[in-house]
């Protein structure tokens, strides 16, 4: 996120209030409570003050149903929706009301690089246009990933982006990670879950896909004061219950959402007995 609160406005006390915005390639897209007219003001501002932007969009509403999309409206510049963004070495082209994306979770992504390495077999669940999928494929060449992604849309761009950024080691599926995991059982050495509303409720799914030693990268999202614990708490106890032993190595917060909730990864080793296998 950047910002365009000019000093000189700060000291004059003038017009707009701080904004904050998000950078998809020359889209910008902006978080404004003002008029439609106030908010193209703000976005002609924005492509004046930074000659990177050539389109500005604002956020219409919040992310919501199963595909976690968001209205945008266009404000002003070039009127295309599609985007072009790069991260962490890797190209991602797609529209942003047909799918979710957020380039907030670009240090995430490159945290969970880091953590991997080549020749590892690794699923990412709720895969979007892919890019923890493709960024971990194209930084280990010798490492497998599958992706699951259930919005066709979102699915489809991230097959387009596979082949963008040339890669031959990541296969993407479309479909309810509920379903297709039964396809990989005991399969794989790290599990990246992003969707924090309710990835916990896909705890089997992601314990029957893990190898006999795996890594658990589950994202959730909750009450500031209690969201490790009570997290942590549960996944305890379905391990337990499975038998399986599990250990919390990291936990981070991801991102604050308001004063109250905030999105936090717990990094967790599972580790089950040669014979559940
Ligand atoms: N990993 C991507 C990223 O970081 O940009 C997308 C994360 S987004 C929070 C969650 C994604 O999971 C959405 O694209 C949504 O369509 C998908 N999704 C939600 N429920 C799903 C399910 N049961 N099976 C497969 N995909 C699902």
């Amino acid at each position: 996120m950047e910002n365009i609160y000019k000093k000189s406005e700060k000291k004059a006390g003038a017009t707009p209030p701080p904004i904050g915005y998000e950078l998809l390639g020359s889209t910008a897209i902006i978080e404004h409570s003002g008029t439609i007219l106030e908010q193209k003001e703000m976005g002609l501002k924005l492509i004046r003050s930074n000659n990177r932007i050539k389109t500005v969009l604002a956020k219409a509403g919040p992310v919501q149903g199963r595909f976690r999309i968001r209205k945008l409206r266009y404000l002003c510049g070039d009127r295309k929706w599609v985007v072009k963004y790069k991260e962490n070495g890797c190209e991602f082209v797609f529209d942003p009301r047909r799918t979710f994306f957020s380039s907030k979770l670009s240090f995430e992504r490159s945290r969970i690089i880091n953590n991997s390495s080549n020749n590892e077999s690794v699923i990412v669940m709720f895969a979007g246009v892919g890019p923890f999928a493709i960024e971990i494929a194209k930084t280990h060449k010798g490492s497998h990933v599958v992706a699951i992604e259930e919005n066709p849309y979102a699915y489809r761009r991230m097959k387009d982006n596979i082949r963008l950024n040339k890669l031959k080691n990541v296969e993407a599926l479309e479909g309810d990670v509920a379903k297709k995991w039964k396809l990989y059982k005991d399969r794989f050495d790290r599990v990246i879950m992003p969707l924090p509303w309710s990835s916990i409720d896909f705890l089997d799914a992601a314990f029957n896909v893990s190898k006999c030693k795996s890594i658990i990268h589950i994202y959730i999202f909750g009450d500031a004061s209690s969201i490790v614990a009570d997290s942590w708490k549960r996944i305890k106890e379905h391990a337990h219950s499975c038998n399986f032993k599990v250990k919390l190595l990291f936990n981070r917060t991801v991102r604050t959402y308001s004063a109250k909730e905030i999105e936090v990864v717990l990094d967790i080793e599972l580790k089950k007995p040669a014979n559940s296998l």
